[in-house]
Parts: structure tokens; C-alpha cells; sequence
């Protein structure tokens, strides 16, 4: 094999760039022409219709057939003069990415072009093929596809793709997106009317996100040569490059110019699709990277989020690259996250995490603030589930990305302003009296965080003016850490809004019971804040004795989402009933399993079929050469003993994939899902990846370069 490995290499050198330039170079009068969103139906709908739509979309309400018929008519018309052809219904099923089923606008009965309100509303996908955890067999067979108004309708390749939730035909939703909406309307219902405290203009409250995307760039002919990229999207095996991440020149460098290509290539392609990609650099590993659009409503910038995963994938093959972005595809190396920024935005235009330099204002912030943290605190567990997937598993504790314990980081300045609050909470303040200034909450900077009070080793980081969720992976679909969190924050609020209204009914002002009920939540919550290095050892003895969990494996940290206080939370703000619950819990184990078991497949078959034999081959080079050293009279020790090592790792290797194989025939009998899982965690993935892996990779140190099977690391990472 190792002639594959050559051949790839031979190709970088033939390599070409692709040079790319937007054929106008003002973004702004191409950002979005590929995209029908409130801006394009402004344009072309009567007002009445459009007034319709927006009033739904605000509202989280249905639209009626009239409107759905005006809305499909415009949205043909606008498709057909962009040369699309066809029209789909694009839903994100439970298996991750997103799927899509083409129909053509053309009708052959009729002869002409065709696109009606109810196509618009709804699509019966052939459902069967997605994973439905036991609901589709036990109740209904079908599904439906329903539109999502709130999210803009695009343009892609020739094809109108529309926006929209899976459903099966009892009601059970079958996708990410429809608890996401879910969440997002208890959160705006909860918050509205908490802020109502404070201002009876606010009506509406949206939840914001702006999407921090890492992802490793790789030559795409290397990355063929590579089976366990191609099969599991990581290197399963791989000695560190003599030149890692130690020099640290690669953190804001420049941007290799094949990549520098990619990059302007698919934002063009982007902003036509009106998503706003704004900022783009090197990342902390060699060949890795981020692009950062501007933030939108958390729905759209999730569905822009999986849509530029896409885009990215599919533009990298016009410059002969591959996009990596699984979580951890180097051992060794910093792992890929994908960073949300969330925050809630009232209709007023206020950011509920923004501290302002009115007094009074900040009383809401702090509200918000507060309860957010709270919120973390009490739901830790469900939010630690929500980022649990089988590559996060490879991340989360491990080279710099954050810890599986969740604590939140909020900076020197704000956990002044809450110790300050919790000690002077007793003061009586008088008529007459500066209630703010005599809490200490008068002087809050507008401008809290600057560059070096940032914590980047927290899963959970307060910056400034929003909440970083830093935990997620960099593959995972963020509506799925985004529907806990939104749903949990709506829960805190409800929580808050229900023990002020029974202060302010004993009789305490309003603002005065406000600050009760938040000095009692910042002494509650006191323990998942963490201001030090999420890094250390250290802190997970320290977080330990906080009581403060550390569930590691996926599998265990998913059970949080089938315990009686989260069903009970999912089920009051109707986001998901328990059976839904635990049909995803089927799936995202049987999800896990197969994970595990083709990462194990191309463990056992790249170690015995590829590994083995080059190691066996050369140490026969070896035995010849110690046979003629020792034919001449001169010592062979050094080489007898490279024999001599290289009989016990190939042994080992061979010996921990049999058990290994083993191990899965035994698992694979088990009848109980979720004991399956653990057991492919522990008994497969824990004892032997590792195990495996170090035998190999002490190989690739002593198997002569030339005849080793597998790009290294060195030629994988540093791409010019
Ligand atoms: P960094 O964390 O690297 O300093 P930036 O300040 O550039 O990042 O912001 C990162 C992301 O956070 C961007 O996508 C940005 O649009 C988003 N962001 C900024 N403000 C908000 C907000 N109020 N709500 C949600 N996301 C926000
Ligand atoms: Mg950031």
C-alpha cells in the first residue's frame, strides 16, 4: 500500500491554484440573491400577504392556504427567473446533516409550471430510510415534511430548497428542528414576560447565535490514501509531526494559499445564500480553521450553519480538498469545536446580556444574566447531554477543549458585581434612597470583557455581551445544545417570574423583590462558576468536590436526557413528549454503536492487512541484514533488538484485535440498547483504540519511510 501513499504525494506536487474572484466585488449587491427571505417577499408580495406572514412568523403561528398560495407563487416565480427547475423540501433528520427530495416545477399533465400553496406547506418524503427510534413501526409508517416560514427559502444548484420540519403522522417530530422552534418559542413566551417587569413595550423576545465553525483543510488525494479518514473521518492511527502545535505560528498566520482560494470560494457562494460569513483565520492546529458569520435569529443561523457545512464540502472539491469536521481528527492535536454565541434580543432592539450604562437597565440585564446562570447550574446535566455525540467523546478534556464539566466563566468584573449584590442584600433602602448604587450594581461598565479577562478554556463563558457555548462539536447540529438551552433558560425564567409575582404579592416593591429572588439565585448557583483554567487536572479534582459532574462517554452522558426532571421539563413547555425522548435516545445510541464499530473495523483492518505485513516485510530486511552483519563479525545488538521490538508490538496488535473482534461478538449479542453502547464505549473503544494505536504508532517510528503505508502526519498536516 505504500505505493498509494507516493502516489498521493506525487499529486501535491502537480497541484494548481485555483484562483477565484467575485465577479462584483461589492458584496452587498450580491449578498443574498440566491436567498427568498422577509426582504425578497417584501418585494413581491401584496402587503396585505406579506403583513400575514410576518405577523405568523412573529407569532409562531400557522399560515392559512391563502397566503401559503400567494407566498408559492412568488417563490416560483422568483426560483424559475434564477434558472431553478425544481423545487425540494429540506429537513435535517436525526442522523445529522440535512436530506432532501427534488420534484420538478414542470407538470407534464398540464404543460406548464406549477407550484401551489400546499406543495409550498407540506411533502411526503419517503420516510422510511430515516431513523425513527421505534415510533414509525409501533404507530404510524409516514411522514410529513411541514415549511418553516422562519426560515428563509434558497436557491441551490437549480433546485428551490425550502426549509422545513419533519414530522410522522401521529405527530411525532422526527428531526432536529421542530423541538428547536419549540424551545425557541418558550423561551420568547418566558422571557416576554419577565421583561415585562421592566418594560410593557417589549413583546417579543428572540434568541440570537452566532455560529463559530473550526474544521481542519486536507489535500484531497492524501486524504484518499488515508481508509480511516474516508470510513471515520479521523485518523485512527498517526505518530505527531516532529513540528505540532508547539511553535504556535500557525494561530493567525497566513493562510495557505490553496486554502485562501477555498475560503474566498465558498464565502462567494455563501453570501449569494445569504449567509453572513465574516470573519475567517487559522486556528491553534496546523491546516485547521474558523469561519464566523454575523449573528442571526438562533433557527436561520443554525440552518445557514448546516447549509455553509455543505457548501464547504462541495466548493473544496473544485480545489481538490477535503473538509474535515469531525471533532478530533488528529490525536495529539487541538480538536475542532463549534463555539455558539447565544444571547435573547428584545423586539425593542435591547440585548438582555448587554450591560448598558443606565442603572436601571441593568437590573434587566442582571436579571437576564443571573437566571442564565442559574439556568446552567440546575440543568448542568442536560446541557452536558445535548454536546454529547461519539466525536465530541474524543474532544471534550482532551488538548486544549474544554472539560465535560460544565461551569461557567464570567470574568473578574461581573463576579464583583454579583458578590457585591449577594453581601448588600440586606441593606434596607429607604423612600427616597438610590436603590441601585446602595446594591452596587450602579456602575456596571458597559464594555465588561476586554481581550484579557477572556476565559477560552471554559465550556460556558460569559463575553461581554452574550454567552459563549463553548462545548459543542464541531460536527454536531446545533440545534440540538441550542433546544436545551433555550428550553432550559425558559424554564429559569418561568421559575424567576413566578417567585417575584410571590414577593410582589406578600408586598415588596417590584424592583426590590427582583433583587431578592436574584441574590437567592447567585448564592444557589454559586457552584457552577469557575473562573480558572478549565485545562487543568486540578480542576477536576476541584470540580469533583463542588460536586460538580464529569460524565465522559456519550452514552452515560445522554441518560440525563431520560431522567424525571428533564422529561418533566420537556414535556410542561411541550418541546418533546417522553416518547419522542426516548426514541431519540435509540437513535443517538444505535448512532454511537456504528460509530464505534466501523472505527473498529478500520482499526482491525488497516492494523492486520496494511500495518502488520509492511512491519513484517521489513523486519525481514532486517534479519537478512543481521545475519550478514553477523556473517562478517561485526555486532548486530542494535538491529537484533529492532527485531526483537518489532515481533512484540506486532503481536500485540494482533493479539488486541482478535480480543477485540471478539468483544464486538459478544456485544453484539446483548439485547439492551443502551448497555450495548456502554459496552462498545468501555469495552471496545476504551480498551483497545488506544492500546491498538500505540502499538502502531511506535511502528511508524521504526518501519523505514519508504516502505511505511500511511500518509504521516507531517504530510497530512502542513499543506502548502
Ligand atoms: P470571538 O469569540 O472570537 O471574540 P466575535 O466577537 O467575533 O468572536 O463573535 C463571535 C460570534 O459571536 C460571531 O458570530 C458574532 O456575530 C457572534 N455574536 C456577537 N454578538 C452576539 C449576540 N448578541 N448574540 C449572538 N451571537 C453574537
Ligand atoms: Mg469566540
Amino acid at each position: 500500500m505504500a505505493h498509494l501513499r507516493f502516489e498521493a504525494l506525487n499529486k501535491l506536487t502537480g497541484r494548481q491554484r485555483v484562483h477565484v474572484e467575485a465577479t462584483n466585488p461589492k458584496i452587498s449587491e450580491f449578498f443574498g440573491e440566491n436567498s427568498f427571505g422577509m426582504k425578497q417577499m417584501l418585494g413581491s408580495l401584496a402587503p396585505a400577504v406579506y403583513k400575514k406572514v410576518s405577523e405568523s412568523i412573529k407569532n409562531h403561528e400557522k399560515i392559512d392556504a391563502d397566503t401559503a398560495d400567494a407566498v408559492a407563487s412568488a417563490a416560483k416565480s422568483w426560483a424559475m427567473s434564477k434558472g431553478a427547475t425544481h423545487f425540494t423540501h429540506w429537513f435535517q433528520p436525526l442522523t445529522g446533516g440535512t436530506a432532501e427530495k427534488h420534484d420538478s416545477f414542470f407538470d407534464a399533465i398540464s404543460g406548464i409550471e406549477k407550484f401551489k400553496g400546499s406543495e409550498l406547506v407540506q411533502q411526503e418524503p419517503d420516510a422510511s430510510s430515516f431513523p425513527s427510534g421505534g415510533i414509525r413501526s409501533t404507530f404510524e409508517a409516514r411522514g410529513y415534511t411541514a415549511w418553516d416560514p422562519t426560515s428563509p427559502m434558497f436557491i441551490y444548484g437549480k433546485t428551490l430548497c425550502i426549509p422545513t420540519v419533519f414530522v410522522s403522522y401521529t405527530g411525532e417530530t422526527l428531526d432536529t428542528k421542530a423541538p428547536l422552534l419549540k424551545a425557541l418559542k418558550a423561551v420568547d413566551t418566558a422571557a416576554t414576560k419577565v421583561c415585562q417587569f421592566f418594560d410593557k413595550d417589549i413583546s417579543n423576545v428572540v434568541a440570537s447565535l452566532g455560529v463559530e465553525q473550526e474544521y481542519f483543510v486536507v489535500d484531497r488525494a492524501l486524504y484518499m490514501a488515508r481508509p480511516d479518514l474516508v470510513m471515520a473521518g479521523r485518523t485512527v492511527f498517526g505518530h505527531a509531526p516532529a513540528r505540532g502545535q508547539q511553535l504556535e505560528d500557525h494561530y493567525f498566520g497566513a493562510i495557505p494559499s490553496r486554502v485562501y482560494d477555498f475560503m474566498k470560494d465558498f464565502e462567494i457562494e455563501c453570501w449569494k445564500l445569504g449567509i453572513p460569513l465574516r470573519t475567517r483565520h487559522n486556528e491553534v492546529a496546523p491546516s485547521q480553521f474558523e469561519v464566523a458569520p454575523l449573528f442571526e435569529e438562533v433557527n436561520a443561523a443554525n440552518d445557514h450553519n448546516q447549509l455553509l457545512m455543505d457548501v464547504m464540502s462541495r466548493v473544496a472539491e473544485r480545489h481538490e480538498l477535503k473538509i474535515l469536521f469531525h471533532e478530533k481528527p488528529f490525536a495529539g492535536l487541538n480538536g475542532s469545536g463549534k463555539h455558539n454565541n447565544w444571547s435573547l434580543i428584545t423586539n425593542t432592539g435591547v440585548n438582555l446580556f448587554a450591560p448598558s450604562s443606565s442603572a436601571r437597565d441593568n437590573l434587566l440585564f442582571l436579571t437576564f444574566f443571573v437566571t442564565a446562570i442559574k439556568a446552567v447550574h440546575e440543568q448542568a446535566d442536560l446541557l452536558r447531554a445535548s454536546i454529547a455525540t461519539a466525536g465530541n467523546d474524543f474532544r471534550l478534556g482532551a488538548n486544549e477543549a474544554p472539560p465535560a464539566i460544565m461551569s461557567v466563566f464570567i470574568g473578574k468584573q461581573m463576579t464583583a458585581v454579583l458578590d457585591e449584590l449577594e453581601k448588600k442584600g440586606n441593606v434596607k433602602i429607604e423612600k427616597g434612597d438610590n436603590m441601585y448604587m446602595k446594591l452596587g450594581i450602579d456602575q456596571i461598565p458597559e464594555i465588561i470583557l476586554d481581550a484579557t479577562d477572556r476565559n477560552r478554556t471554559s465550556p460556558f463563558a460569559f463575553t461581554g455581551n452574550k454567552f459563549e457555548f463553548r462545548a459543542v462539536g464541531s460536527s454536531d447540529n446545533c440545534a440540538t445544545p441550542m433546544t436545551a438551552l433555550n428550553l432550559i433558560m425558559a424554564e429559569q425564567l418561568t421559575q424567576f417570574h413566578a417567585a417575584v409575582s410571590k414577593e410582589i404579592e406578600k408586598g415588596t416593591e417590584k424592583r426590590l423583590a427582583i433583587v431578592n429572588v436574584l441574590r437567592k439565585y447567585i448564592k444557589d448557583s454559586k457552584s457552577i462558576r469557575f473562573e480558572g483554567d478549565g485545562y487543568s487536572d486540578e480542576w477536576v479534582r476541584d470540580a469533583e468536590k463542588k460536586g460538580l459532574n464529569n460524565i465522559k462517554t456519550m452514552p452515560r452522558a445522554i441518560d440525563s436526557y431520560l431522567s424525571k426532571k428533564s422529561v418533566e421539563l420537556f414535556e410542561k413547555h411541550n418541546v418533546l413528549s417522553h416518547k419522542e425522548l426516548e426514541a431519540r435516545q435509540e437513535i443517538k445510541l444505535e448512532g454511537y454503536m456504528k460509530k464505534v464499530q466501523i472505527e473498529a473495523r478500520v482499526i482491525g483492518d488497516l492494523a492486520v492487512n496494511h500495518i502488520i505485513p509492511t512491519a513484517i516485510s521489513y523486519q525481514n530486511k532486517l534479519i537478512q541484514n543481521a545475519n550478514g552483519l553477523k556473517g562478517l563479525g561485526i555486532d548486530n545488538k542494535a538491529v537484533v533488538d529492532t527485531i526483537k521490538e518489532i515481533s512484540t508490538l506486532t503481536q500485540l496488535i494482533k493479539t488486541s484485535v482478535d480480543k477485540m473482534i471478539d468483544e464486538r461478538k459478544r456485544i453484539n449479542k446483548m439485547t439492551d440498547t443502551h448497555k450495548r453502547a456502554v459496552a462498545y464505549c468501555d469495552d471496545v473503544k476504551e480498551k483497545y483504540f488506544d492500546k491498538i494505536r500505540d502499538a502502531v504508532d511506535k511502528l511508524e517510528l521504526l518501519v523505514d519511510d519508504e516502505d511505511w503505508p500511511l500518509v504521516k502526519y507531517r504530510e497530512l498536516l502542513f499543506l502548502r
